[in-house]
Formats: structure tokens, sequence, C-alpha cells
């Protein structure tokens, strides 16, 4: 027997969505981002996202698209100032959980764009630099990247080999950045080298010659967002094109904090659609002369579904309001993204059963989300690397080397 795709189902709310009644915590404000973000996405891409995981995502559509994410607020929607719309670290929040719940692609283009390459000029930049890039990247008319990853530097970016040597006041760039998220579609590209004076950050714009971008083929997660190489051969930059206020490696994971944070919520979206959709597929599927939702078993992975995401949730929440107040620390901000993409990848997982053969089809979400969260695991720490961050916290040692 065939179910009806949920893939086709929109976003309202159930007892999947807020089993807790969690929306209680919620203000009307942040309700109303929500809402706005829920109904964009699921008018605006729902329906075309599977065929862009599929064939992989046009470099045009991904213009497209971020210039309407500009028009909806959520590119630097969390920073202040330069055309950022400045709302709460909660609200920011709940975009990423709409955006993820209909693809982590989708989600990870506005975190690289606001909360990697926006927030190091909002946070670095020169008072010219952030006059001349910020506004229009909010308004989605400019993309950026943000280049640190290296083929041989990745969780130890410390390693890096990229090079900035100075030439009289010029800057003159080498070496290779992998991985880089909008990197072929990026009009500026924010990226970290060596100097003589440690870890350094440049605002390398489209077309400067030596910068090429090629393509990064062959992905089986993430396909529904562009993932390119920077290749930086002799680029020559102006003086200007420093970032004047990062210094060290203690500028690039600042940012990288920013998307973490994002990912805390984004992934609940994934997790949230993989158990609606487990939820429907198990109140029609018949076998043995029942639904399978009536067996007990299946019931159990449902109720551990739930329990995962319903923590996973007030996880978020919390560590938002921790955020919002200014007392987010970092080690904390490793407990979410440890624990919440491991519950959301595992919901997937357990999704993906009750779903049976079913569940690998493109036809239901379940299995693009799985494949999708495989790349969340990885970048912005490994589950590794935070488990080494708590551990360090706890215990007062490093254990990284
Ligand atoms: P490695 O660092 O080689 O790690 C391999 C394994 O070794 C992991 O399991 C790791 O946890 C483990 N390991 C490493 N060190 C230790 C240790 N001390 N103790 C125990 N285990 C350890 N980067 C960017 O700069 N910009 C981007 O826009 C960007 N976008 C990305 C998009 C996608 C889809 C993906 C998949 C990656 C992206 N990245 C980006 C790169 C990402 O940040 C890196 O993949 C990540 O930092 C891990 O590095 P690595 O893949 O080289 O793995």
């Amino acid at each position: 027997m065939k179910t009806s795709p949920a893939s086709q189902q929109s976003g309202d709310t159930s007892a999947v969505n807020d089993y807790l009644d969690l929306d209680s915590l919620l203000s009307r404000d942040e309700l109303d981002a929500r809402e706005l973000v829920r109904g964009f996405c699921d008018k605006r891409l729902r329906d075309v996202v599977p065929n862009w995981f599929e064939h992989g995502l046009p470099e045009q559509d991904a213009r497209d698209l971020m210039l309407e994410f500009g028009k909806l607020g959520v590119l630097g929607m969390h920073l202040e100032g330069y055309g950022c719309p400045g709302l709460g670290a909660v609200s920011y929040g709940l975009a990423c959980t709409e955006l993820e719940a209909i693809d982590s692609g989708l989600r990870s283009m506005v975190s690289v764009q606001g909360s990697l390459a926006m927030s190091a000029i909002r946070k670095f930049g020169s008072e010219e630099q952030k006059q001349t890039w910020l506004p229009r990247m909010a308004a989605g008319e400019v993309l950026g990247c943000f280049g640190l990853t290296e083929p041989d530097s990745g969780s130890d970016p410390g390693s890096m080999r990229a090079v900035a040597r100075r030439d009289r006041s010029d800057w003159v760039l080498n070496g290779t950045k992998m991985w880089i998220t909008n990197g072929s579609i990026a009009d500026i590209a924010v990226v970290w080298a060596r100097t003589d004076d440690g870890v350094r950050g440049f605002l390398v714009p489209a077309g400067t010659p030596g910068l090429t971008a090629p393509h990064m083929r062959g992905k089986l997660s993430m396909r529904a967002s562009i993932t390119s190489e920077l290749i930086l051969d002799n680029v020559r930059l102006p003086a200007s094109a420093q970032l004047p206020g990062a210094r060290g490696l203690r500028g690039p994971l600042s940012c990288l904090g920013e998307a973490r944070f994002g990912i805390v919520f984004g992934v609940l979206g994934a997790a949230r659609e993989a158990l609606r959709t487990a939820v429907d597929y198990a109140a029609t599927r018949t076998q043995f002369g029942k639904p399978i939702g009536g067996f007990q078993l299946t019931q159990q992975k449902l109720v551990e579904m739930l329990l995962e995401l319903q923590k996973a949730t007030l996880l978020a929440l919390h560590l938002g309001r921790l955020k919002e107040s200014g007392r987010l620390r970092p080690e904390q901000l490793s407990v979410g993204k440890l624990n919440n993409v491991r519950a959301a990848l595992e919901v997937c997982r357990t999704a993906r059963t009750v779903l049976g053969a079913n569940g690998i089809m493109q036809e239901y979400p379940v299995m693009r989300h799985m494949a999708n969260l495989e790349s969340v695991l990885t970048y912005e720490g490994t589950v590794e690397v935070h488990t080494l961050v708590i551990g360090q916290a706890l215990t007062g040692q490093n254990a990284f080397r």
C-alpha cells in the first residue's frame, strides 16, 4: 500500500510540532517571525527542494533564492545595524528551524551568509567595510562565503597553510580552501590566512585575479547547497582588504560559534519533519491486519523520537535565552551542537526504519534529511571536537593533542 507523500504536507502546528506546549515560552514577536519564515518555506521551497537535492542546486536558483531570503529578512537576521534586522537570537534560531525543516542545505546557505561571512565583517571589519558590504549582504544582493577549512586542515585550523605576505602596502595570498559553502556564487570571500603576525582575515572580491572557486562534485549529502574550493594563486589585495579587528584564530572561531547556534535550532526542523513523516506513515501503512502505528514496537520508536525532539527543543531555547542575555559560553554551545545534531540524526534514522523500504525514497524527506545531517554532524566542529571541548571544561585537561 502506498501512503501520501509527507513531503507534500504543510508545516501546520500539531502534537508533533509542540507536544509540550513549548510555544508558550516564546513571545508574540518570536512566533510571528517564525510564522513568516514557515509560510515562505512551505509556499516557495517545500516542493522544489527534492529536485535541487536530486540534481544539484543551480547557481542562478541559488542567487534568486538569496534575494528572496534578503526580502524575508533572514540574512544577518540577528545582527544589529547596517541594514540588518537586529532580531533576537531565539527568533533567528526559529527561522533556522523552519529553513532546515525544508533542507539543511538551505539553512547552511543562510548561516554562511549571516553567521559566518556577515558576522565576520560585523565583528572585525572597518567602518568602511561594514558600510560597503553589510547592507547589500543583508538584502541578498551580495553573497558571501567563509574560507577557513583546507585540504589538510579541518578540525585543527591552526595548521592552515594559506598564507598572506606583505608586498609594500599590498597583501598577496596563496593557498587552497576546501568545503566552502556558497564559494562559487560568492561575490565576496572571507578568507583566513597565516601572516607573520598570526592568522588574519581578508575580504577577497570575486573576480580578483588569481582567485578561482571550482565546484566540489560528488556529494551525497547537502546536495541542495553549493560547495566549492577556493584556490588563491598570488591573489593581490590592497591593505584595506584586511579585517582590522581579527587577530589570531579567535576571529574565525568566534564566527563559528554564531553558526553553531543556528545549527542547534536548525536540526530541530529536520527532526520534526522526520517524526511527522513517520507518524503519518505509521497511521496509514497496514501490515498483519492493522496500521503499523498500532504495534507497540512502532509506538516505542515514535515516542523515543518525540522525547529526543522535545528535549532538544528545550535545550535550544535555553541556550537561546542565555545568548540573548550575553551569558552563553562556547562550551555550553558545544552541548547544544553535540546533543541536538546527534539527536536529530537518530530521529531521522529511526524514522527511516518506520517507513521500511519507502524510507529510502526521495518521495519522503527522511533519507534526504538523514544524509544532510551527516554533514551537519561534521561541520562547525565534529562530535569528537565538541566532546573534547566539554571534556576540557569538565576536567581542566586539554585532550586535543
Ligand atoms: P578532520 O579534521 O580530518 O577529522 C576527521 C576525523 O578525525 C573526525 O571524526 C574528527 O572528529 C577526528 N579528529 C580530529 N581531531 C581529533 C582529535 N584531536 N581527537 C579525536 N578525534 C579527532 N569549512 C569552511 O571553512 N567553510 C565552509 O563554508 C564549510 N562548509 C562545509 C560544508 C559541508 C557540506 C561540509 C561537509 C563541510 C564544510 N566545511 C566548511 C568544512 C568543515 O568545517 C570540516 O569538514 C570540519 O571542520 C572537519 O574537518 P575535516 O572534514 O577535515 O575532518
